[in-house]
Order: structure tokens, then C-alpha cells, then sequence
């Protein structure tokens, strides 16, 4: 075996004299970033992301840099065309990347963007292999499983560290220890950790605990068996933590210990919790961050003082969760309404402006279709506020339509969120500028009044299968509008898109002369990005969509105003703290 200081330049050896080939990339410095990798078994669901951005958030406090990696075993190579009803909501980040939800729990708890070097799946890795092949780059070599598609994953993870400058990779393992499509990625880690030496790598496994109904008490045989799994394949955990509906009896850990060489203390019981945001504190409780710290020898680049004003700042939120007593309620209309998933950012965004607030938003799921003027009052006599979330196709449109309708004219707090701000332009076109046959091209492609479509410059590239706008852009801000209030009298503010159809600019002046207003837009170019409707309580949409930038101590000012909205409305005749301030800037901008 080569000595340890050469391994890995011994590994990069493309060659067919040698077994090895491991490429590294150029300047890599091997101890600089340590990993940790997350896997799970018994079962998918069990909130590995949250978890691992929920201990990558701890050790981020302590002043360590760290930046986290999703891998899919799927063979798409985005998550662009997955059904946000089998998946969960597509994500997508500032630089375009369509990915998994997940990559919002990380954003979210440790407030960084992430890009694409932050997401893979089995596609990208393939692709980027075969890609590779016909470039004759593995030099006459048979391409295999291992070293060549586990050396791409490698490569992938190691890049992260380097462009990141992390002190600690957080890699993440899709699905469950045992599919097949992820086997590869659990190799993949076994021989990093090979490779990058003792204390380098740390393996977390995230396992269930059952409590059948029946027997009531928790059983841990079907852990145990996960685990095993795990180890048959070459890996030895370093931390355990035991999901379940109620705490890990210490007997239950006490046999996983056994039964996996783990220690007592590093098999950890992290039963449900209220807020995913108060699982930091259930994990420093149990000490795991500074065991990993020392698992990793990593203890000496800790800055104590950075921890504690970071979990000071953390602390003073999660006690606003506790005081978020005030009861309001938000309809959102959408065709997913049986899976939270798929609106898994609208329902974080709402969770921040509530708390910020002091409330807590219930969400009330409206189904649109066969929605109509005549029923809608009925389906929405017991919210405070509505959201028109984004959507694709014309199932349950004209349903969205006629809540829009009946929150302008009601005085309803409204937010239409891409699909939703198109529909709230259709609503305006038909009911208030007289455009009777006002539609988007989406739902119906002959329409005589288009107000919605694709614009040329789009439909030119839409043959080429990008006609998606997609990713983070400047939106420009019209001085003197309730958008600009709300954002503190910005100029410009950034926000997420993914869209193809937008307000066609024909109608842009007949819908401005009709008391629309377009305070957001994009810079030279008559793209119309927020509107707004002054003298309403709170009438907003927007073509982007601002729940992806919400953060818990950043909550995003869209949202923050219809919260603030909703909850005057239920209480009108009450100064609520906090919510006077944000509805007076709504007010400011009204006649
Ligand atoms: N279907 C609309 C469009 O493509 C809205 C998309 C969305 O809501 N994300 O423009």
C-alpha cells in the first residue's frame, strides 16, 4: 500500500497499470474539509435533511464553515420534471438548479444559498461518467462501478469542499441503505473515508423506532436490522439517532448500542418534534455536536464566542415559536392539497411571518375545482387571508379565479404566487378593465385576449427545451408603491423564478390605467414581476416565488404583509403589536 502522504496522489493514477483511480481536483488539500455523512434505514421519510442541516446549523454557530450536499439516487438529472405530489415541491435555486426540497431545509437553517455544486443525482453522475468515456479520458480502461462512478462521486464531493472552503462537508444520502440505486454512493463514502484517512469522515445513521399500537411499547428489531445492512456494506457508524413518535427508552438505545458497536452516548433519541425548529436544541442536548467535533478532531478550529452569540440569536427565536399564540388562518388554494410536501416552502414561509408576527398561521387547504362566484363565499367565510400558490395547467383556474375575485372585492389579504399572480391579472382584465375573454395562454391557447402568455424571445428557445425562466433575478422596485415599503425602500430586491408565461406587455398600460399597479419588474425589459392594488388591505402577487427566500430570522416581506393583513382583519378593532407597523406600510401607499 502506498504511504499515507502519496495515497491520493497515487489514487489519481489514470492508467492501466494501476487498480487505483480517484480523481482529485487540482489544489485539493486533504484534512482541510472533514465529511459527514448522513444515510438511513427502516424507512425513507425520516427526515435525514432535517437532521443534518439541523447539526450542520450547529457546528456552522460554532464559526465552522459548512456547506451541505444532497445525492439522489434517481436517474433524472434534475428535479425539474418530478411531480411535486410523488416528490414534494421543486426547489430551486438562485443559479437555476431545480432540486429537491431538501435544499430548502438547508437554506433555511443555516440562511446560505446554495447552488448546483450543493445537489446531485444519479443522472448528473452518469452523465458527467459517460460524458467522460467518449472523451477517452479513462484512457483504454473498462468503466466500472467502482473506481469510476464512485471516483465521480468522490470528485464531486471534494470539489464542494474546495469551492466551499468547508471545515466540514455534510453529505446526505438519499432513500434507504439496501435500495440499489444508492448503493454506490455508500461505497463511494466508504472509500473516501479510506482515502481522506482516521478522523476525517464521520457516518451518521438515522434509523426508526416502532411502537406498534397493538403492543404498545417501542421495538427496535427492525433498527437493528437496518443498521446491520449498513455494516454488511463496509460501514461502521459513528452516530445513531433514533426516530420515533415518542422518546427512545433507554433500553431501545442500549440494544442498538449492543447490537452496533456504537456507544450508549451516540445513540441519540430524536422523537417528533413541534417545530423542526427546535431540533437544534434536542441535539446540542444530547451533546452530538461536540462529539462530532471530536469524532472529526476538529475541536480546536471551534470559536465559542461566535457559538454563543449565534445560539443566542437562535434561542431568542425559538422562544418567539413558544409565545406564537394568536390563532390566524390562511386558505391556500392548490390541486396538491392532499400532500403538504409540495408546498413545503409556502408553509416555512408562513411559519416565519407568524412567529415574527406572534401568531399561529393555520393553513385551511381550498380545492378549486369546481370552484365558481357563486361558492366561493362559502369556501372562504372562515379565513383571514388567502394564498393563490403556483401551479401548472388549467385544472381548478377559473376556481383560483373566483377567489381572486372575492378577496378584491371582499377586502380578503391576498398573495398570488406566480400561477396566482397570473390569475390575479386575469381576474383584474375580465372584472374590472372589461376583458371578458381575458386568459393565459396556458389554459387556453386560442384566446382572443392573451394576457397571460409566452413571450417571443421564450417561444424562440423553446424548441431547444430550456423555456423555463428560471433562478434568481433583480427585480427593479417602482419608488413610492406598497412593494417598495415592504422592502424598505429598496431599489432592487432578489427573488427566485420559475415560470414561462408572464403578463403580455400589450396590456400593461390598460391594465395600469384601471388601477392595477406593477411595482416589481425586471431591468430593461417589460417583464412585470409584482402587483399590487392600493386601497385594499393587502392585495399582492407576485411572478416569482418569494416562500424560497423566506428564512426563519429573515421572514419575507410578502408574506410578513398578508399575515399582518389576515390577522387585522380577524381582529379589526385591536392595535396588535407588531402587526400595526407592517399594515401601516401597506397603508402608506394607499390614496
Ligand atoms: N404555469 C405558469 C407558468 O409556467 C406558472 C408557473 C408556476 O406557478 N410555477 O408561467
Amino acid at each position: 500500500m502506498a504511504k499515507d502522504k502519496d495515497l491520493l496522489a497515487s489514487l489519481s493514477d489514470a492508467s492501466t497499470e494501476s487498480e487505483f483511480f480517484s480523481p482529485i481536483p487540482a489544489g485539493y488539500k486533504k484534512g482541510k474539509p472533514r465529511y459527514c455523512f448522513v444515510v438511513g434505514t427502516v424507512m425513507s421519510g425520516l427526515g435525514k435533511g432535517i437532521f443534518s442541516s439541523c447539526l450542520a446549523k450547529l457546528m456552522q454557530d460554532k464559526g465552522l464553515k459548512v456547506a451541505p450536499i444532497k445525492l439522489e439516487g434517481y436517474l433524472n438529472v434534475d428535479s425539474g420534471t418530478l411531480n411535486p405530489f410523488r416528490h414534494g415541491e421543486v426547489f430551486v435555486l438562485d443559479d437555476g438548479m431545480e432540486c429537491d426540497m431538501d435544499l430548502g431545509t438547508y437554506e433555511r437553517m443555516l440562511d446560505q444559498d446554495l447552488s448546483k455544486a450543493n445537489f446531485a443525482t444519479s443522472g448528473q453522475i452518469f452523465n458527467s461518467v459517460l460524458h467522460k468515456e467518449r472523451h477517452g479520458d479513462y484512457l483504454g480502461r473498462d468503466v466500472q462501478m467502482i473506481p469510476h462512478v464512485t471516483g465521480e462521486v468522490k470528485l464531486k464531493l471534494r470539489e464542494l469542499a474546495m469551492s466551499s472552503d468547508a471545515d466540514i462537508v455534510f453529505v446526505e444520502i438519499g432513500g434507504t441503505v439496501g435500495d440499489l440505486e444508492n448503493a454506490y454512493y455508500i461505497e463511494a463514502m466508504r472509500e473516501l473515508a479510506y482515502e481522506e484517512g482516521p478522523n476525517s469522515c464521520c457516518f451518521m445513521a438515522l434509523t426508526y423506532i416502532l411502537e406498534p399500537k397493538t403492543l404498545g411499547e417501542q421495538k427496535s428489531k427492525a433498527a437493528q436490522l437496518g443498521i446491520k445492512q449498513l455494516m454488511q456494506l463496509g460501514t461502521q457508524p459513528d452516530i445513531i439517532a433514533c426516530r420515533a413518535s415518542s422518546p427512545v427508552t433507554e433500553k431501545i438505545r442500549q440494544k442498538i448500542s449492543v447490537y452496533s458497536n456504537v456507544p450508549l452516548d451516540r445513540v441519540i433519541s430524536l422523537e417528533d418534534s413541534a417545530s423542526i425548529y427546535m431540533i437544534p436544541a434536542v441535539i446540542a442536548e444530547a451533546g452530538l455536536d461536540f462529539k462530532v467535533a471530536r469524532l472529526l478532531k476538529i475541536e480546536e478550529r471551534i470559536d465559542l464566542g461566535h457559538e454563543r452569540k449565534a445560539s443566542a440569536k437562535w434561542c431568542d427565536f425559538t422562544d418567539k415559536i413558544d409565545a406564537a399564540k394568536r390563532e390566524v388562518d390562511i386558505g391556500i388554494t392548490g390541486k396538491y392539497t392532499s400532500v403538504r410536501d409540495s408546498y413545503a416552502s409556502i408553509i416555512n414561509a408562513l411559519e416565519h411571518a407568524g412567529i415574527a408576527l406572534g401568531a399561529h398561521v393555520s393553513i385551511k387547504w381550498v380545492e378549486t375545482t369546481g370552484l365558481t362566484d357563486a361558492n366561493t363565499a362559502d369556501k372562504l367565510a372562515d379565513v383571514n387571508g388567502i394564498i393563490v400558490p403556483g401551479g401548472f395547467g388549467m385544472r381548478g383556474a377559473e376556481g383560483k379565479i373566483a377567489c381572486v375575485r372575492y378577496a378584491r372585492e371582499k377586502e380578503l389579504p391576498y398573495l398570488g404566487l406566480c400561477f396566482g399572480f397570473q390569475m390575479a391579472v386575469i381576474e383584474f382584465a375580465r372584472n374590472v378593465c372589461g376583458l371578458a375573454k381575458a386568459n393565459s395562454t396556458e389554459i387556453e391557447p386560442n384566446c382572443t385576449e392573451p394576457v397571460i402568455g409566452v413571450l417571443p424571445e421564450q417561444k424562440k428557445i423553446e424548441g431547444l427545451g430550456g423555456n423555463m425562466r428560471l433562478g434568481g433575478r433583480d427585480v427593479e422596485l417602482k419608488s413610492k408603491t406598497i412593494a417598495w415599503e415592504l422592502f424598505d425602500k429598496a431599489k432592487s430586491v432578489r427573488m427566485r423564478f420559475r415560470h414561462r408565461y408572464e403578463v403580455d406587455p400589450r396590456y400593461i398600460q390598460q391594465l395600469e390605467e384601471a388601477g392595477m399597479v406593477f411595482s416589481g419588474k425586471a431591468s430593461n425589459q417589460p417583464i412585470m414581476q409584482i402587483l399590487e392594488l392600493p386601497n385594499h388591505p393587502f392585495f399582492m402577487g407576485t411572478q416569482a416565488h418569494p416562500c424560497l427566500t423566506s428564512r426563519p430570522l429573515r421572514p419575507q416581506p410578502m408574506f410578513v404583509a398578508l399575515v399582518a393583513a389576515a390577522m387585522q382583519r380577524r381582529c379589526p378593532n385591536e392595535e396588535i403589536p407588531g402587526c400595526v407597523e407592517v399594515v401601516q406600510k401597506v397603508c402608506a401607499q394607499s390614496s
